[in-house]
């Protein structure tokens, strides 16, 4: 765009007042900018407007119908009413009319109180049904066939914001619109289970579902069974992410930091034991570096890909299994410390790992499928015997009535519980790439980089690069986040780009902070505080490295030996096949 017209703004009028618009943008952001609430239940921020709700119409000085904002763009001089009477009234007809197809459920659904739909419906005043009755209502099944999400047709109000997502954003495209007219419904491939569908489980279709109709499926009920047998020692740990989201379920400011009361919390909830998965992100570090060092030295197969992401591992097996041999044979941190509380633990503290009932707090709905691969355990138990997501975490806490503003912080326990700021930023996109460049630096050079902040590979941008000067070797690093990141780069290398050494992969755009399993937000400042919370404590922390972590040193001297050890390789590594699915 030339420098004039970029630099050019505009005023446009919104229920008389003056307001500034920029160039080429929707009305709906220039109203929203100007904190003018303007409803919708289809738009997703980033997105081509799609225009299918109309609950965001407004009413345009000089045009004879109402219009939706969302793909109105301004012009200069525009005089808005974002709430006349008549567009008033058209909300509430859509709500109406899609009330009168929708299950009368709403004390039994998990999104009672977080229902975008139920939250309009009262803002509009919604409160007689006008149209339908219950005997003509569409009747769906609910498909609970997927290990990590939950379709219930019945609540869904077609908005399409899944499909777009899933389809826009991760390339995937599992659901899809199906039938005509009133038959309309979101389905996938041949109207089978999800579980049989190239669903990555990734829920990022969760995140934005503004009802009941996508939800994790929830494992709350064989976690409480576990705490109260007696016989079993039953253990968590929380990601490095889940930390700076919860406190969100609470009210919190995002990017509040409440680790230390999270841990009271668990342990008021009754778990034994409270270990961090940042410690286990630092050993995934330790493996993946080394591992990184050993085909850098041996020549083998690169650039080598991350393998921390359980949504982008089941994409890989499925869309790109030629890139199989690039994925690290790295666990991810879950299941890395999953795999040494049933050995390592089990063994120091004389406990049958078959007595351990090891729970991990992630956020993330994907997490529940790669704990049930065949791969994640040894002996036929598994490493994880449940995921909970951030949210679910939240669940219980408010079902045990318990007060997060007046917990004491309390420390995590050892020999699980110590982390490095490294095994703090995984949480982010870019954080297990710096993180793996301050150890494989240490690892190639004896010496720890004199700049441990890696500027080029941090922030939401969806692809990033770097070249990293290591004695001489310049190391090509990449970073995306986002599946459909994810191909075009593979795309690149499949073409014959052959520059890069190293991988990062998170499923989700902006990595775990936005995953599937967190409080649900769609504002990115939310998402960006949360990336600085993680960027600050690694700022402010003495142990940046996790080669320096304590714990992990005493872990390698008295178990495991050396990274990449025969031990290692037993219980922190595995491999993965081509996929079969239903597209
Ligand atoms: S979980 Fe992810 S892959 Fe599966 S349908 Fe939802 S957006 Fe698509
Ligand atoms: S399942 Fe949810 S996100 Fe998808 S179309 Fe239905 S209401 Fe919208
Ligand atoms: S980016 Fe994080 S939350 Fe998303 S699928 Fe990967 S591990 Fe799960």
């Amino acid at each position: 765009m030339p420098a004039t017209a970029e630099a050019k703004t505009m005023t446009i009028e919104a229920n008389g007042l003056k307001i500034e618009a920029k160039p080429g943008e929707m009305l709906l952001e220039t109203l929203r900018r100007a904190g003018i609430h303007v409803p919708t239940l289809c738009h997703i921020d980033g997105l081509f407007p799609s225009g299918a709700c109309r609950m965001c119409v407004v009413e345009i000085e000089g045009r004879p119908g109402l219009v939706p904002s969302c793909a109105c763009p301004v012009t200069d001089g525009m005089k808005v009413e974002t709430h006349s009477p008549r567009a008033i009234r058209a909300r509430k007809t859509i709500i109406e009319l899609l009330l009168a197809n929708h299950p009368d459920d709403c004390l039994y659904c998990v999104r009672c109180d977080n229902c975008e739909l139920q939250t309009m419906a009262a803002e509009l005043g919604v409160r007689q049904r006008r149209y339908g009755n219950t005997a003509n209502k569409r009747r769906y099944f609910e498909d609970r066939s997927s290990p990590s999400i939950v379709r219930d047709p019945a609540k869904c109000i077609l908005c399409g914001k899944c499909v777009r997502i899933c389809e826009e954003v991760q390339g995937v495209s599992a659901i899809d619109f199906g039938g005509r007219g009133s038959d309309s419904h979101i389905c996938t491939a041949f109207e089978e289970g999800l579980n049989v569908s190239s669903c990555v489980y990734c829920g990022q279709c969760v995140v934005v579902c503004p009802t009941g109709a996508l939800t994790e499926k929830s494992y709350i009920r064989e976690v409480l069974t576990a705490i109260a047998d007696p016989e079993m020692t039953v253990v968590v740990q929380h990601a490095p992410s889940v930390s700076v989201t919860l406190g969100e379920e609470f009210g919190i400011k995002p990017g509040t930091d409440i680790c230390g009361i999270m841990t009271a919390g668990l342990r008021q909830l009754g778990f034994d034991r409270v270990f961090d998965t940042g410690f286990s992100a630092d050993l995934t570090i330790m493996e993946e570096a080394s591992e990184l060092v050993h085909r850098i030295n041996t020549g083998g197969v690169l650039p080598m890909l991350t393998s921390c992401s359980p949504g982008w591992i089941k994409y890989v097996e499925e869309f790109y299994p030629d890139f199989i041999p690039n994925v690290s044979s790295c666990k991810s941190p879950m299941q890395m410390l999953g795999a040494v509380t049933k050995s390592f633990y089990a063994e120091r503290e004389g406990i049958a790992p078959d007595k351990i009932y090891s729970v991990a707090i992630m956020p993330c709905t994907a997490k529940k499928f790669e704990a049930g691969r065949a791969e994640m355990g040894r002996n036929g138990i598994p490493d994880i015997d449940a995921v909970l997501t951030t949210r679910e975490l939240a669940e219980m806490i408010r079902m045990r009535g318990l007060d997060v503003t007046s917990l004491k912080p309390e420390a995590a326990d050892t020999p699980f519980g110590e982390r490095s700021t490294a095994g703090k930023i995984f949480g982010a996109t870019g954080g297990v790439m710096e993180a793996a460049i301050r150890s494989a630096y240490y690892f190639l050079t004896g010496h720890d980089l004199e700049q441990l902040k890696v500027e080029a590979v941090r922030g939401l941008d969806g692809v990033k690069e770097a070249r990293v000067n290591v004695d001489g070797l310049e190391v090509c690093v990449a970073v995306v986040n986002g599946l459909g990141n994810a191909a075009a780069l593979l795309e690149q290398i499949r073409a014959g780009r052959r520059d890069i050494h190293f991988i990062e992969v998170m499923t989700c755009p902006g990595g775990c902070i936005a995953g599937g399993g967190q409080p649900r937000t769609t504002n990115l400042d939310a998402v960006r505080e949360r990336m600085a919370a993680l960027y600050r404590i690694d700022r402010d922390e003495p142990v940046r490295a996790s080669h320096h972590n304590p714990s992990i040193k005493r872990l390698y001297e008295e178990y495991l030996e050396e990274p990449l050890s025969h031990k290692s390789h037993d219980l922190l590594h595995t491999h993965y096949a081509e996929r079969k699915v239903m597209k």
